[in-house]
């Protein structure tokens, strides 16, 4: 599809998720928080859940998370009209409580559209919902942040939750380090040598 579909089909996207009403989330939410950015996009980002102020302004990671997260998007040469941001649930879970197994379920299939339109060279998971829905359950992201991984033709690197470095101080250099690979691995993934691929993540 070329950028002026994408947007167009994310626009449309966008009018069915508000009207969204496959989990009970709604109903406490001021709005949906379905994603924004650019819709040919060669990075998505996908987070948890809009928090207080997302769902107060309708766009993801706009709380102190949110600024940390353009910050780490700033170190590596892009701005947030560069890439796309989403979050695995549209609405608001009450009281920034972790998302339930049903409302994953019900919500992840916009999720999936959302990639399907921008076809991303990379997908990268920030947090453990975001992880486990790529990449399955049973990943310890403490062992595997900021290693790509490959699945059902996707290359995904998982890594910390911004929100967890504004707790944890160390996790800030360790976020950035994971940061820093990105271009890297989007320069291996363009000249398609994916056996060096999962060496260079290592590193
Ligand atoms: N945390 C998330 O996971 N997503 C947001 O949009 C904001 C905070």
């Amino acid at each position: 599809m070329i950028k002026k579909d994408k947007k167009k089909a994310l626009e449309a996207l966008y009018i069915d998720v508000e009207g969204c009403q496959k989990c009970p989330l709604w109903q406490g939410a001021t709005q949906s928080v379905p994603g924004e950015g650019n819709p040919d996009a060669d990075v998505v980002f996908v987070g948890e859940g809009p928090g207080k102020n997302e769902d107060a302004q309708g766009k993801p990671f706009v709380g102190a998370a949110g600024k940390f997260l353009t910050t780490l998007i700033a170190s590596i040469g892009y701005k947030r009209e560069d890439i796309y941001i989403a979050n695995v649930v549209k609405h608001r879970p009450p009281g920034n409580r972790d998302p339930l197994p049903d409302e994953l379920e019900a919500c992840t299939p916009w999720l999936d559209d959302q990639i399907n339109i921008i076809e991303p060279k990379l997908i990268v998971t920030l947090g453990r919902f975001s992880m486990a829905y790529f990449l399955g359950e049973g990943m310890t992201i403490s062992k595997v942040h900021g290693q790509a991984k490959r699945r059902d033709g996707r290359v995904i690197i998982p890594m910390y939750h911004p929100a967890a470095a504004l707790y944890r101080g160390d996790l800030r250099p360790v976020l950035h380090a994971d940061f820093a690979k990105i271009p890297k691995i989007l320069e291996l993934i363009e000249k398609k040598e994916f056996v060096k691929l999962e060496d260079a993540v290592k590193t």
